[in-house]
């Protein structure tokens, strides 16, 4: 038997995408272990984190809104987590592949003396054991790992699993403050930017440009505006990226970004390989192209033919009048 440790990231008490992701994910795992799912919901506004996870497959949410804890300090998440999983232990404890995921999972596995596979992209349990997939050598290899130990960290890639609503006992239970622990930096102040479109990778609908963008300014104005009427983020190939016309962190694709909204609306994008690994799952796939023989039009469920610069203005004026 074995339980499951889910490290819940949220941004002022709402969880992200990958933070149910995995909560799915982990109730499969440990279904198969023999064990149960055990969240841990930590920081200002934990509470209000925890109640939206509820509608998810968790056996027992595990909150503390200990001042201490802070987004950008990952030791006192560790601290808890690592209480936690010596609690419940030997524990799987799945973390999101993100900034601080990675940042927090590394730690962990020191502190755990535990191994830790990274970019997992699936997770399977075959004869007892984890093991964890993830794409090596730009997505060329796959590798499968599994622990040597009793614990085991898997820094689980977003978008990598559907995050299904189901039934789990959902019980909430208060942390203690780890024993002896005290903290020699804190955040003092904290500038949060305007707010800003979501990224790529939690948007439910994504419009990308390619290469017949033919150059930054279209991505500013008609795709934006494209991706706006639709409440959507802005996304790019990496050609796009490459050339320097909107920033690396909007790269779909094996190299950037990979995601799964319920919509993708490709705009002047071929469809390689490197690029649809990274939209594959997306629920539907729109495709507008000059060449009615691309291959994206092979795994699209729509392939529009035309000039992007007329059909894009004319597809936002069109989804405009509708909501009018
Ligand atoms: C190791 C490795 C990693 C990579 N990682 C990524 C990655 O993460 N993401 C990624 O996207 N790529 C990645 N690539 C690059 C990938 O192989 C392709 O080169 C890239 O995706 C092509 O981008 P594109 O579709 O925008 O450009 P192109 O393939 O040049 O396609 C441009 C498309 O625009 C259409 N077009 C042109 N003008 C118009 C118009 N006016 N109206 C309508 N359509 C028009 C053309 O018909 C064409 O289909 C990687 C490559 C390698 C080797």
């Amino acid at each position: 038997m074995r339980d499951v440790v889910v490290f819940v990231e949220h941004v002022a008490g709402q969880p992200r995408r990958v933070s149910f992701e995995i909560a799915t994910k982990a109730k499969e795992l440990a279904t198969a272990l023999g064990g149960t799912v055990h969240a841990l919901v930590l920081g200002k506004n934990a509470s209000a984190a925890a109640e939206q996870l509820k509608a998810y497959p968790v056996d027992t949410i595990h909150v503390s809104e200990d001042p201490d804890i802070d987004a950008f300090l990952v030791d006192p998440s560790v601290d808890y987590l690592e209480a936690a999983a010596k609690a419940v232990g030997p524990a799987l404890v799945l973390v999101p592949f993100t900034m601080i995921g990675r940042d927090l999972g590394s730690r962990l596995a020191a502190r755990l003396d535990a191994g830790q596979a990274a970019d997992v992209t699936d997770v399977k349990v075959d004869g007892g054991k984890v093991v964890c997939l993830s794409p090596k050598l730009g997505g060329t290899v796959i590798t499968g790992c599994a622990f040597k130990g009793d614990y085991g960290i898997a820094a689980i890639r977003p978008n990598s699993f559907k995050a299904v609503p189901g039934a789990g006992a959902g019980t909430i239970v208060q942390l203690e403050k780890p024993a002896g622990k005290t903290y020699r930096i804190a955040v003092e102040d904290e500038v949060v930017e305007a707010a800003g479109e979501l990224g790529v990778e939690e948007a439910s609908t994504v419009v990308s440009g390619g290469r017949g963008m033919g150059g930054p300014e279209p991505f500013k104005t008609i795709l934006k505006d494209l991706a706006d009427t639709l409440g959507g983020s802005v996304g790019a190939s990496r050609a796009a990226v490459d050339a320097g016309w909107i920033g690396h962190g909007h790269q779909v694709g094996q190299t950037g970004k990979t995601i799964s909204p319920n919509l993708y609306i490709a705009v002047g994008i071929s469809g390689a390989i490197q690029h649809k690994v990274g939209m594959r799952t997306a629920s539907t796939i729109v495709a507008i192209n000059k060449d009615g023989t691309v291959p994206i039009g092979e795994f699209a469920d729509l392939l529009v033919v035309g000039d992007l610069f007329a059909i894009v203005p004319e597809l936002t004026k069109a989804i405009r009048a509708a909501h009018t």
